[in-house]
């Protein structure tokens, strides 16, 4: 059977080292300018490695290679791994500029995690849902990048790879979870035809190419479909089959856990000291609830008597509060007014410098985007893509009845709005975003930190009601709180289901009386930590360590310590691990000393 293989590239990386390796040139920075040439080839090395990876980052080079998910090509890639990895070491990260180290050391974590998740994770036996090929094709039928008659013969060539894939993706899978079994059978289902049916005819129909291609493009379409299908049939015959015997568990293991907790995380804790935390935070955060229920009580409830048990009475509260929410037509509007309300707080308060010249566009959800259930979402440019708008997106609600509308209204209600928009726009992720593209650096866009990302948002959320906005009403601090508990429940969920073992009831139980959420919301919550490891931990994790960095330099610098500097200061190292600005930041403050 004839594999695809991955372009080769070992030997083109030791000719281009030996190019640069000159060491007795000019002192300035020539460590730096190697290492950033050596990076440019790096990240197009990770494109060559995996092209899908590639069209996500919006890098279209490689849209006509499709790689057969064999053993073969995994032992290459790991090959290339190690190629890249064995040249990072030959850099004296010493010598590199404080932003080029961080770079090199996200660049060597990449390349540990690559190979750790080919030869440990080893997702490729049990997950079936890696094997649809349907998204990266929608990438190149919707993008904008190129002409549509460029991108259909990209498109024609990756297409006609589509049979081999599925032929070697049977091979591969050797005791699939049931879970994700499911899923895959779903996502196959439904993504066939959104990608190979009409909406592509239509896109060929209207392109210049010849008649000839037509015919091939659409012929091979139908083919690709047909092995797509078939490809799902085959899961649902295997599905019927499996059993708790037969497959592999959902729940990855504490070994694997803590190991992808390193991998993807890249924090200076482990999974088990942040589990802890998250645990003692969960206590903290019921007994402060409870005060503040305590004291409001009288405010909404007057005489009527006070629960007892005090999760019923915080809950009590919560539910009342939720009342207090804006319009459904006004929804876009009340947030468009709240945005420059949060820039003169933080202004009046100096908190951090907002660039007046890069406002923030609020618009309605794209109907493309709607559907994932986020009400409001920052639409950032990709790394290839730094000269397009950056964009709040806040769904119309318009698909909704009035009863889901109701329901909608009173969890984003007048407090947690305001606190949604402190995360997603100022100064949270768009604020981050501004920052770090004033440090423009391709492995930090592309090998961005999501913790640290997640983690400066629920960061921000904090650091603004300490400051004082919501005027320190024991309401505000009281939705806060629940909106927190929710990232540190999420962090308990995660662990206590992959290592523990926790049953779904249980998991429902931690939700619905331990974070206070409505059924659907712990239902949804259910199904995500079934499919997904680790990634429900990053919130808490990200902000833990941000609030330790900032309450450790806060002690170093006594009173010198000055807020607006250190969130500046935090931000300059653009999207990287919060260990690593950490070591940096501390590093500096020696030497300032
Ligand atoms: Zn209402
Ligand atoms: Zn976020």
């Amino acid at each position: 059977m004839k594999i695809n293989r991955i372009p080769l590239l070992g030997i083109v990386l030791i000719t281009f080292l030996a190019s640069c390796g000159n060491k007795t040139a000019s002192k300035t920075n020539e460590e730096d300018a190697n290492f950033e040439k050596f990076r440019d080839y790096f990240v197009e090395s990770l494109w060559k490695i995996s092209p899908s990876d590639a069209i996500y980052a919006g890098y279209h080079k490689y849209d006509s290679i499709l790689i057969a998910p064999s053993a073969e090509n995994r032992e290459f890639a790991i090959k290339e791994y190690k190629a890249l990895g064995d040249s990072i070491k030959l850099f004296d990260e010493k010598k590199l500029s404080e932003l080029n180290r961080i770079d090199l050391w996200m660049m060597r974590d990449k390349v540990e995690g690559s190979i750790w998740y080919i030869n440990e994770f080893k997702s490729h036996e049990w997950n079936p849902a890696n094997y649809n090929v349907a998204g990266e094709f929608a990438e190149i039928l919707n993008g904008s990048y190129d002409k549509l008659d460029n991108r259909l013969k990209m498109f024609s060539r990756r297409l006609e790879q589509v049979p081999l894939y599925y032929k070697i993706a049977k091979l591969q899978l050797k005791t699939p979870s049931i879970e994700h079994t499911d899923l895959a059978i779903l996502q196959l289902d439904g993504s066939v035809e959104e990608v190979f049916g009409k909406s592509l005819k239509d896109s060929v129909n209207v392109s210049s190419l010849s008649a000839d291609e037509k015919v091939k493009l659409i012929a091979w379409a139908d083919t690709a479909k047909k092995y797509m299908i078939d490809f799902s049939g085959w899961l649902k015959v295997q599905r019927k089959s499996l059993n708790e015997n037969n497959s592999t568990n959902f729940r990855i293991g504490q070994k694997l856990y803590d190991k992808k907790f390193q991998y993807d995380i890249q924090s200076g804790y482990t999974a088990e000291e942040i589990y802890q935390k998250a645990i003692k935070r969960k206590a903290e955060l019921h007994s402060e609830m409870a005060k503040i229920s305590r004291q409001l009580w009288p405010k909404y409830f007057g005489k009527t008597p006070m629960p007892t048990d005090s999760l019923l009475l915080i809950r009590k509260v919560i539910d009342t509060l939720s009342i207090n929410h804006v319009n459904r037509d006004s929804f876009l509007q009340s947030i468009e007014q709240q945005i420059p309300q949060l820039v003169k707080f933080i202004n009046d308060k100096n908190l951090i410098y907002i660039d007046p010249s890069k406002p923030l566009v609020v618009r309605k959800t794209p109907a493309y985007m709607e559907g994932g259930g986020a009400g409001a979402s920052i639409s950032a440019p990709g790394p290839y893509d730094k000269g397009a708008n950056t964009y709040y997106n806040v769904s119309p609600l318009s698909g909704y009845t009035a009863e889901q509308a109701e329901s909608y209204l009173r969890e984003y209600n007048h407090y947690i709005l305001q606190i949604l928009n402190i995360h997603e726009a100022i100064p949270g992720h768009y604020t981050q975003l501004v920052y770090s593209n004033q440090s423009p650096s391709l492995v930090k866009s592309v090998l961005g930190n999501g913790a640290m990302v997640e983690g400066w948002a629920v960061y921000s959320e904090r650091m603004m009601l300490e400051n004082g906005y919501g005027n320190n009403e024991p309401e505000m601090w009281l939705m806060y709180y629940k909106w927190h508990l929710r990232s540190v429940c999420n962090t308990i969920l995660d662990h206590e289901v992959h290592c523990n073992a926790l049953s779904e009831e249980d998991a429902k139980k931690l939700l619905i009386n331990g974070a206070f959420q409505q059924t659907a919301e712990a239902e949804g919550k259910w199904r995500r930590v079934k499919l997904t490891q680790v990634q429900l931990a990053s919130y808490y994790t990200g902000f833990t360590e941000i609030y330790d960095l900032r309450e450790e330099v806060k002690k170093r610098l006594g009173d010198k310590f000055d807020l607006k500097k250190f969130h500046e200061k935090f931000l300059s190292y653009g999207s990287a691990p919060v260990k690593y600005i950490r070591e940096l930041m501390l590093e500096d403050l020696k030497n300032n000393k």
